[in-house]
């Protein structure tokens, strides 16, 4: 389905990220990784990813919260693909606390890397995509994009900026071949949300059981998380032929939480 197409999905060493770059691949897209962690076990998954798939998999460590890091990873892409036909916004952090002790650095951390980051990297491979009048541009956003939670002042509104983003970026290229959509899982069960059980717990002063089925859970009427598999689907999808009319839109995936 995505045969010789190329694809740049930002925080994809981990978690959502990882499982849509796998989806990805899987479909026969080359692609480029990115994010953080052990040198090792990245080079492990690259290496594994082009094997298993006999796609192109290329990694860039650049840090979301540069611009000018962004503009060499798309610059990287660009040499080693020739061209870059799909970028997935996904990198993303998160801080739990109440917004009168929300720590400054972590607001400016969020927004940089949550928001920011996309706006630089739609910016830096658009021409190219208006050029050969074809593009998917996938942002990961999340419920929160859509709804609020106590403690997530800086998560929150960067989602919501998000999606802001990705609906005016949608109507400004939509005549050149581009989409331009947001997914907005709920919980999935990854790192960032391993760790939030432990914050939410502290913020709220309850059990990390408690969190999963009080706070977690508790709006998501399936009562389960949701699956990577399940969002990888829904990114090679949207990266498709098939959701060439699909823009501008954004897709909850969060077992009925923001209907519920
Ligand atoms: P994760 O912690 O498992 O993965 C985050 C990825 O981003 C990692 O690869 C990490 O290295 C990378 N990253 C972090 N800071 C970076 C930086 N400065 N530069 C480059 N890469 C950086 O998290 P996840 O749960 O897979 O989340 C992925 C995205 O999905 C995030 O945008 C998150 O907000 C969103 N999301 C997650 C959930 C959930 O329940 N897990 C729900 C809704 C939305």
């Amino acid at each position: 389905m995505l045969k010789q197409k190329s694809a740049i999905v930002t925080g994809s060493t981990s978690g959502i990220g990882l499982g849509i770059a796998r989806g990805l691949a899987e479909q026969g897209a080359d692609i480029l990784l990115n994010g953080f962690g052990n040198a090792d076990e990245i080079e492990f998954t690259r290496a594994e990813l082009q094997r298993q798939y006999g796609v192109k998999v290329r990694y860039s460590g650049a840090d979301m919260s540069r611009p000018d890091q962004i503009r060499a990873m798309a610059e990287l892409a660009r040499t080693e693909f020739g061209k870059v036909d799909i970028v997935v916004n996904n990198a993303g952090i998160q801080h739990v606390a109440p917004i009168e002790e929300f720590p400054e650095e972590k607001w400016n951390a969020i927004m940089a890397i949550n928001l920011f980051a996309a706006f630089h990297l739609i910016k830096a491979v658009v021409p190219d995509m208006k050029a050969r009048r074809f593009g998917r541009i996938i942002n990961v956003a999340s419920a929160h994009g859509l709804t609020a939670s106590p403690f997530k002042a800086a998560y929150v509104s960067a989602k919501h900026g998000l999606i802001g983003l990705s609906k005016t970026v949608a109507v400004e290229v939509a005549e050149f071949g581009i989409t331009c959509n947001t997914i907005c899982p709920g919980y999935v069960k990854t790192p960032l949300v391993d760790k939030q059980i432990a914050d939410q717990a502290k913020a709220h002063n309850i059990s990390p059981a408690d969190v999963v089925r009080d706070v977690m859970l508790v709006h998501q009427a399936r009562k389960e998380f949701v699956k990577v598999e399940e969002l990888a689907a829904l990114a090679a999808f949207l990266a498709s032929d098939a959701a060439a009319s699909m823009t501008a839109n954004a897709i909850p995936m969060d077992g009925g939480w923001t209907q519920h």
